[in-house]
């Protein structure tokens, strides 16, 4: 990662970084995501984002990988209320939600404005296509690199495909922990300023998948939404208890968030 940003005490945004469960989550609003972004891709550089939710911060604490790159990455946004909940309740407070899909269609009306393409890479085949089609569609001039499925057992010629179209930007849809670990193995090569992990945003681009209703999304309910849409995600949403645990259990003392 970048070397401006290995010293990560003070956060990529202007207001600092909360540490929840000894991950460092940096505190920012949208606003100042948009100008962290921007000065990504000024760099020319490799920078990774990460967007954490709960569930990928109770995942951090038993999988030592994952862990060591949400702590190096350059930028890690609040993507869940959960998270802003937790941060509360350390006595840290973050500053609102930041979330992939959110920042990620910040990010196409950025680059459709500096001429920076982005490459689509995740989901089921087909998904990625229509996900470009739709983001293009909804903001003029954004230029597509290209786009691949998330289902592939060479990583040698997607990474080759991604240096040879050019992309400024990768947006990665595998889910957690997978996309996290393919952008972190592979960054330096890609030749992007910047790679995020975007879980299952495609599928919500490509209209295969309805987002929450903005109330439910406003009031920490988007997992009800999201397990209701589909049950097999009940693994995913037994994290969130695990967390809720573990943030009660290092607020009063009980254990060590390093
Ligand atoms: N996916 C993929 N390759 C894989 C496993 C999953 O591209 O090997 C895609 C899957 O098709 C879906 C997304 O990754 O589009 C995962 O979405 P999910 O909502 O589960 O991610 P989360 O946001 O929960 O991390």
């Amino acid at each position: 990662m970048a070397a401006e940003m290995t010293d990560n005490a003070t956060g990529a945004g202007p207001y600092g970084r909360a540490t929840i469960l000894g991950i460092r989550i940096d505190r920012l609003d949208m606003a100042s995501a948009v100008g962290v972004v921007r000065r990504f891709l000024n760099s020319g550089k490799p920078h990774m984002v990460v967007t954490a939710d709960s569930a990928g911060l109770a995942l951090a604490q038993s999988d030592v990988e994952l862990r060591q790159i949400m702590l190096s990455a350059d930028l890690v946004t609040p993507d869940s209320s959960g998270l802003l909940l937790g941060a509360r309740l350390m006595g840290t407070p973050l500053i609102e939600r930041v979330s992939g899909i959110d920042l990620a269609q910040e990010i196409c009306k950025i680059c459709a404005e500096t001429g920076d393409s982005i490459y689509l890479l995740g989901a089921a085949p087909g998904i990625a296509e229509s996900a470009a089609q739709n983001l293009a569609a909804k903001y003029p001039n954004l230029k597509i690199a290209g786009t691949h499925d998330g289902y592939f057992s060479d990583d040698a010629p997607v990474v080759e495909e991604i240096k040879k179209s050019g992309a400024s930007v990768l947006f990665v849809a595998m889910g957690i922990p997978k996309q996290e670990k393919w952008i972190a193995a592979h960054l330096q090569a890609l030749g992007v300023s910047l790679a995020i992990g975007l879980g299952g945003s495609f599928d919500v681009f490509s209209g295969q998948v309805k987002r929450a209703p903005a109330w439910m999304r406003n009031h920490g309910f988007e997992w009800l939404h999201r397990l209701i849409s589909n049950p097999r995600k009940i693994s995913k949403v037994a994290h969130l208890p695990r967390f809720a645990i573990m943030v009660l259990a290092e607020r009063l003392g009980l254990r060590s968030g390093k």
